[in-house]
């Protein structure tokens, strides 16, 4: 049986981080990546629509959910600027501080994580591991079985099994006694009642999307909502399910037209009504025509009231797209159970990191943040330790 120093298991984000790290802590150490996919950190070059948003300037307790989030804000606050020290490539940031690699393209951090990493690290993929045994022995689908002194676990989550992340590596640590937490899919598109949607399939706008449950606002986000036969999509949809997950009765509350009151909205109102325009053409100009109407037919008579209606359009959510769709897995392994250095407290030499553990991030570059900074943090401790 071949023995590594150092079994990573999982060759996403928070995977290769780990083992680029490692490496150049100590040539020495021998390490193995094994991944599910053909191709590695598959899933790291379809993020930011292929083009990679892998950080973000401004982060904050906040920007992090689950019962990891303060520690995952505490590793990530002070390493907001970590892909360039791991990618050889320069970064900016756009009016939002989402971080990017400057070309825009998120294949390139593979290819440099992989330039870097060939040279010494055993890759194996397309293989699963099926079983991790105490002592640290691994079983994988394919047969083999391979020793390791230490093992990470950067197995991902539940989200887009089409990237090797479909849920059933929770097993490996379950199977030492870690606990998992209720999943959720999250950054997902939202299912709502569609009865007053229907003409407005494929029709995009810039709204402040505000969700409420029991008369409680949850949280709101600005940002596009682009209706579809299901409910809605979008960036700012995405943002404000990250709230929503979980979560049943509620209400989504879109807000046309951000950046202009409802007083203004109705004044135009009383000018189309003077100049004779029929009711279903008052909100003419104002908003895309298919919008302005399904407005008007839900609202009273009065321009205020259809001022009103602009601003408080009003779709129940009545579930997600899941798993299959959805960016991120709210929930995962019990933070309870991990130190701050990502080593198990049930198990020494077992490491959990990533997607993995139970903590999620906003949209905007959050999550590739804490796979980073959790892989890094593993790196150096088993660095240290070996
Ligand atoms: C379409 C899309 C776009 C996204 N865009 C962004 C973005 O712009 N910014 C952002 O911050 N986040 C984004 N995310 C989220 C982000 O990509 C993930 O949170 C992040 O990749 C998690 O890193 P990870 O290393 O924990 O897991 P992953 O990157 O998912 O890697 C886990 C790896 O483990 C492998 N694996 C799983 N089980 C096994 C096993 N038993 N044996 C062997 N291999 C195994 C899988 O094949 C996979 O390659 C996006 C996600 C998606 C799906």
């Amino acid at each position: 049986m071949q023995k590594f120093d150092v079994a990573i298991v999982g060759g996403g984000a928070s995977g290769l981080a780990c083992a680029l790290t490692l490496k150049r802590k100590n040539k020495n150490i021998s390490i193995v990546v094994i991944d599910a996919c053909e191709r590695l950190g598959k899933k790291l070059a379809a993020t930011g629509n292929g083009q990679g948003n892998v950080s973000n300037t401004s982060v904050g307790p906040s920007n992090y959910h689950g019962g990891g989030a303060f520690f995952a804000a505490e590793v990530a606050v002070g390493n907001t600027m970590l892909p360039a020290e791991l990618f050889n490539c320069i970064f900016t940031s756009d009016g939002e501080g989402r971080v990017y690699p400057s070309g825009r393209q998120a294949s390139a951090l593979i290819d440099s994580l992989l330039r870097e990493l060939s040279d010494g690290v055993t890759f194996l993929n397309p293989v699963r591991v099926t079983d991790v045994a105490q002592g640290f022995t691994l079983k994988l689908s394919d047969g083999r079985a391979l020793g390791a002194k230490k093992v990470v676990l950067a197995c991902g989550g539940k989200a887009q099994k089409q990237f090797g992340t479909d849920g059933s590596s929770y097993g490996l640590a379950r199977n030492f006694g870690h606990k998992l937490t209720e999943l959720y899919p999250s950054l997902v598109q939202l299912k709502t009642d569609t009865a007053h949607i229907k003409t407005l399939k494929g029709i995009r706008a810039d709204c402040l999307v505000t969700a409420a449950r029991n008369g409680k606002e949850l949280g709101s986000s600005r940002g596009d909502v682009i209706f579809t036969d299901y409910g809605v999509s979008g960036n700012a949809i995405f943002k404000i399910s990250s709230l929503v997950a979980g979560l049943d009765g509620v209400t989504l509350n879109i807000g046309f037209l951000p950046d202009v009151s409802a007083e203004q909205i109705a004044d135009d109102i009383k000018k189309k009504i003077a100049l004779g325009y029929p009711r279903s053409e008052l909100l003419s100009g104002t908003l895309h025509n298919q919008i302005g109407r399904a407005i008007i037919k839900r609202s009273g008579a009065s321009p205020e009231e259809i001022a009103h209606t602009v601003k408080n359009f009003q779709l129940t959510v009545v579930g997600t797209l899941g798993f299959d769709y959805a960016q991120v897995t709210r929930g995962g392994i019990d933070c309870a159970d991990i130190g701050q250095d990502m080593q198990s407290r049930l198990v020494k030499g077992l490491y959990l990191v990533g997607e993995y553990v139970d903590v999620d991030g906003d949209c905007g570059g959050y999550n590739l943040l804490w796979a980073f900074a959790s892989g890094v943090r593993a790196a150096e401790n088993i660095a240290e330790g070996l």
